[in-house]
């Protein structure tokens, strides 16, 4: 049996309640969701802190790495005194208190195809906030076989992109993508990031997760949105899959 909204939580999401494109139907969506958020830095902070204060029920966040000085800017959820703490365990402490309905799982650790595949199967959406071509490789290879949707996100410089992965409707998955598009030869640590940029694309990855979970999505599966932090344009461009994708083509 799905869980309903309680009086309390009928009273905090009103403001989406009254909006007939959510409603009742589509928040009580939110609250039985379970979404996987991988990376708890520029992408992931902004991201995960929408998804819990829309009022989704079930949050896993991964990543291996601590909180330093440098992230602070731009990695929203921390404070300077939670430098050497896990993301993972300084993101929960933040999110509980801006929803405490919110169930918070977190893994601290990398993880391989076998246990990411397991985790992917228990969640109905997974966002991509990972830093690094081999992170986002793998992610979309394991949730393409798991059949899951995907919101990939990316930034750097002034630059973001955004693209929605969805095996149910047989879209171009990231492998797809990625062979059009230069990658990035450089991390945010030697290139730079303007805090702003990245927040964007976060912001915008938990907009269209939880449109999906709604089931009002508007955005194209395979569709790549790139956004230039210098004029505030937007492009989208439709990408066409690769026939011979050794993650795609097969499905
Ligand atoms: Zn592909």
């Amino acid at each position: 049996m799905p869980d309903t909204l309680s009086y309390a939580q009928a009273v905090t999401f009103n403001r989406h309640i009254v909006l007939p494109r959510v409603d009742l139907a589509g928040q009580e969506a939110l609250l039985n969701a379970r979404v996987l958020v991988i990376g708890m830095g520029g992408l992931g902070c902004p991201a995960a802190q929408l998804l819990c204060s829309s009022g989704v029920g079930d949050l896993t966040l991964v990543d291996d790495d601590t909180v330093e000085r440098s992230n602070l800017p731009r990695q929203i959820l921390f404070s300077a005194g939670q430098t050497g703490q896990f993301k993972v365990h300084a993101a929960r402490d933040r999110l509980h208190q801006l929803n405490p309905d919110c169930c918070i799982n977190t893994i601290n650790e990398r993880l391989d195809d076998d246990a990411l595949a397991t985790l992917v199967k228990r969640h109905d959406i997974v966002l991509d906030c990972t830093d690094n071509s081999a992170s986002r490789q793998q992610i979309n290879r394991v949730c393409y076989s798991q059949g899951k949707p995907l919101v990939s996100g990316a930034a750097i410089r002034f630059e973001g992109q955004l693209l929605v992965i969805d095996p149910a409707s047989h879209s171009p998955c990231y492998q797809c993508v990625s062979r059009l598009i230069t990658e990035q030869p450089l991390s945010c640590v030697e290139a730079g990031i303007f805090a702003p940029v990245v927040a964007t694309i976060g912001i915008q990855q938990a907009h269209i997760a939880l449109l999906m979970l709604m089931g009002t999505s508007v955005l194209t599966p395979g569709e790549l949105l790139t956004y230039d932090g210098q004029t505030l344009n937007w492009q989208r461009f439709s990408v066409p899959s690769d026939p011979f994708c050794d993650v795609c083509s097969n499905q």
